[in-house]
């Protein structure tokens, strides 16, 4: 592979630095060298990707992926798919993450057992486009639990894996080590348009979460979990879970919980279906104004003040707003980096550093991945534009100018060399 120099490029680093002009040297995988302006690096020998004050940045890391999810209107949609056509749209899903400038995704949890194993495996082979995978687990949940969508006499396929008591439980989260996830997802809290549970419920029993959690360990895999209620939280927190979406009924206590742990947990609002529920999804039948669209407004409404309170303590924030729903493609994903400025009060840079560092740290590669330091993974992008001034200039694919992953360049508008899309 040869060397590649971005030269004249507005370097914006992931560290919360303010942007400054820089040319930056790849070498194979990695980023080689960077010199601050007025300094400037030898062409020679190098591939040359004249930036012209282009933003050069890390690639995006989407922190609550579901990569096999797709279209769906209700939650029971996800479950309901014959695993051949699964199979290509999480294929078809993975290259479109990519496409949007996300070059890792730690995934949230998957909808059939092995769709996330077999679709890491397959990119990390070189076969499929997509961006580097943490493979998660289906959502493990407890009968009338989220993603138990079961009803009595009838047979359906559901998008949990469902286990009761710490029997059972022990055996699922053992099934999906053995089938090679990366992560374990629970399902502890019910949620709002869940049959039987609704969000302010905890159904998942300490019991069963902390044997899940000392299984996952026995296989050194981390630990998701769906947690609304306070109460979700603060057994999550007890259990030693590693990433804890949602939150947005943090009490005081929760909230001291989280922050006692904020070197170890990290957090994420998955905003973005929220959102796109509340004021996009009439053409769906969610309108604003009936009990749904109330319901997404007081989660608005919670996951802006007790987010507010996590970031002012410290504690570690993802992106990553459950993409993959007909109200919220996938594709959209970078758009919880303007909803975090938005609605919940970050500001830009703060945001972007959520959808990068942080996202290198969650993907368990912090020392090597999510920044532009020198010996960093050259993940990268140059982005037409400051999006330190405008965020949606990330959103959209075709501001994109390029996409580099692991060295490699994904997508090259400048032409200076042919795009290599393997
Ligand atoms: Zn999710």
């Amino acid at each position: 592979m040869n060397p590649i120099l971005f030269r004249g490029a507005s370097l914006w680093d992931g560290s919360g630095a303010p942007a400054f002009p820089a040319d930056v040297l790849i070498e194979g995988d990695r980023i080689k060298s960077i010199a601050r302006a007025p300094e400037k690096l030898s062409a020679d020998g190098a591939t040359v990707i004249e930036a012209r004050g282009r933003t050069l940045m890390p690639g995006l890391v989407e922190g609550h992926a579901h990569i096999s999810f797709g279209g769906a209107v209700n939650d029971s949609d996800l479950g309901n798919i014959p695993p051949e056509e699964h199979v290509l749209l999480t294929v078809r899903n993975a290259k479109t993450l990519l496409d949007h400038g996300f070059t890792s995704a730690y995934s949230a949890a998957t909808s059939k057992l092995r769709l996330d194993v077999v679709i890491r495996n397959a990119v990390n082979a070189g076969q499929f486009p997509g961006p580097r995978i943490r493979a998660a687990s289906p959502e493990i949940t407890v009968t009338g639990g989220l993603g138990d969508e079961r009803k009595a006499h009838m047979y359906y396929e559901s998008f949990g894996l469902i286990a009761d008591g710490p029997e059972e439980i022990r055996k699922a989260v053992r099934l999906c080590c053995r089938e090679g996830v990366d992560n374990v997802k629970l399902n502890i809290s019910g949620d709002d348009l869940s049959p039987a549970a609704h969000g302010g419920l905890t159904v998942m029993r300490e019991d069963e979460i902390q044997l899940a959690v000392s299984v996952a360990r026995d296989f050194g895999k981390k630990v998701n979990c769906h947690a609304r209620a306070a109460e979700s939280v603060k057994r999550a927190v007890r259990c030693g879970i590693d990433v804890i979406y949602h939150c947005e009924s943090a009490d005081e206590e929760a909230l001291d919980m989280l922050e006692s742990v904020k070197d170890k947990v990290f957090v994420g609002p998955a905003i973005g279906i929220i959102y796109s529920t509340l004021y996009e999804g009439e053409p769906w039948g969610f309108m604003r104004d009936s009990k749904v669209g109330r319901m997404m407004q007081r989660t608005i409404d919670t996951t802006a003040a007790v987010y507010t309170e996590l970031r002012k303590r410290g504690v570690r924030i993802l992106i990553g707003g459950d993409y993959g729903f007909a109200q919220s493609p996938q594709g959209d994903n970078a758009r919880d980096l303007k909803h975090f400025v938005d609605l919940l009060g970050f500001s830009p840079n703060e945001a972007l550093q959520c959808g990068t560092r942080v996202g290198g740290q969650v993907m368990g590669m912090g020392n090597e991945l999510g920044q532009v330091k020198e010996g960093y993974i050259a993940d990268l992008l140059l982005v037409d534009g400051d999006p330190l001034k405008d965020l949606d200039l990330v959103v959209r694919q075709k501001n994109l100018h390029v996409i580099m992953k692991e060295g490699s360049l994904y997508k090259d508008s400048s032409a200076t060399v042919p795009a290599n899309v393997a």
